[in-house]
């Protein structure tokens, strides 16, 4: 009756599946002669897909690879650090700490706690790592087949708050006990942003593309001298909506059709709003893309943040990206009959050229 859902898409569940020329050498009036893109696809990094590309001259391949595989180092030891699933990593070690206790971690932990509270701020509490007792609750409660009840829900949503967090340059502290961090919103983006970072660091890399799990960030362009082509994964069935054409960006997508749980029949989106403890319902897919704007790199922490934030607050949400020339976002409501698309100006221009989001 009741079953934990989780659908592994074969047809671009990794957002950039289409990322054209994978394992093409390119040659091209622009100066691009002699590229050649060298990929990974490293297992079972962070609990889900991970792609890896780079580009480099056709005869710096070793560099490419070296690089690449430093990349996945940060990737699997920014997991060891940061993930829930792992009872060892110091995420799962403060989750299990008691209250008042303050427990040094990682500064780069500690400096996504910080980043993470921001967007709580940004969002008036839509966005919450803390949220975890709610998820727990309802990932607890699809297995016994039921919905959770609502002193269930008051009690979980009484220790979601990153006001119940004090984090201090010595170490974070929980003030209530029951308090349970899950950077599954926003780790994936700040793993791609590291192993970026890395392979921008190697001088024989010119161009690269690393997705994890559907979030990504680009640079450089490929072999030919083309940008990257991203596709945008349709909410509704097993087919792309959408294609966008990026040089140097980021983009990440929440979506209700990815991870979800099943309770008598129905579907329960993994986000929930963090205020009231329930799946999100309205909002189908939500797709950021985070720009360079001057003197800031483009972050797929942000885009990634941002997709689920704005999961939660639906289209009114878009209202905080005006003025914001690092954000763009579409977001995708109403039902496979009549789909409803809502996108900001700036991420129109962004589709491949003569298209749009076609939800047909
Ligand atoms: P995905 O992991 O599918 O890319 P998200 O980036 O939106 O999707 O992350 C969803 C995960 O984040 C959930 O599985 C849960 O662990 C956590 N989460 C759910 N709702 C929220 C929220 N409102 N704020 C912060 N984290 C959340
Ligand atoms: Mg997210």
């Amino acid at each position: 009756m009741t079953q934990a859902g989780r659908r592994v898409r074969l047809l671009a569940s990794v957002l950039a599946a289409l990322a054209v020329g994978c394992s093409s050498r390119g040659r091209s009036p622009g100066g691009n002669a002699g590229r050649t893109i060298v990929e990974a696809s490293p297992r079972a990094v962070m609990g889900t897909e991970c792609v890896l590309k780079a580009v480099v001259p056709a005869d710096r391949v070793g560099e490419a690879r070296a690089a690449l595989k430093r990349a996945e180092q940060a990737l699997r030891r920014l997991e060891a650090v940061m993930s829930v699933h792992l009872a060892d990593s110091a995420l799962s070690r403060f989750n299990a700490a008691p209250a008042r206790r303050e427990i040094r971690l990682p500064a780069e932990l500690t400096d996504l706690l910080r980043r993470a509270a921001s967007f709580t701020e940004l969002s008036g509490g839509a966005f919450d790592v803390t949220c975890g007792p709610v998820v727990r609750l309802w990932k607890r409660c699809a297995k016994a087949g039921r919905q959770p009840s609502e002193e269930e829900l008051r009690q979980a949503t009484a220790r979601v708050g990153m006001r119940h967090l004090s984090i201090t340059e010595r170490g974070v502290t929980k003030l209530v006990a029951g308090v349970f961090v899950d950077l599954g919103a926003i780790a994936k983006g700040c793993g791609v942003d590291r192993a970026v970072e890395v392979l921008r660091g190697s001088p024989a890399v010119v161009g690269a593309m690393v997705n994890v799990g559907g979030d990504l960030r680009c640079f450089g362009t490929k072999p030919d001298g083309g940008s990257w082509r991203v596709g945008v994964q349709h909410p509704f069935r097993e087919a792309l909506c959408g294609a966008l054409v990026l040089r140097d960006a980021a983009v990440a997508t929440s979506g209700d059709y990815r991870r979800f749980v099943v309770i008598a029949g129905r579907r329960y989106s993994h986000i929930v709003d963090p205020r009231t403890g329930r799946p999100v319902e309205a909002t189908h897919s939500v797709t950021v893309v985070s720009l360079p704007t001057a003197g800031k790199a483009p972050s797929a922490t942000d885009a990634d943040a941002w997709a689920t934030t704005l999961s939660v607050m639906g289209p009114k949400g878009l209202a905080l990206l005006e003025g914001r020339s690092d954000l763009e976002a579409l977001i995708i409501t109403g039902t496979p009959a009549r789909p409803e698309v809502h996108m900001t100006d700036g991420f129109r221009r962004l589709l491949a050229p003569g298209t749009g989001i076609n939800l047909e």
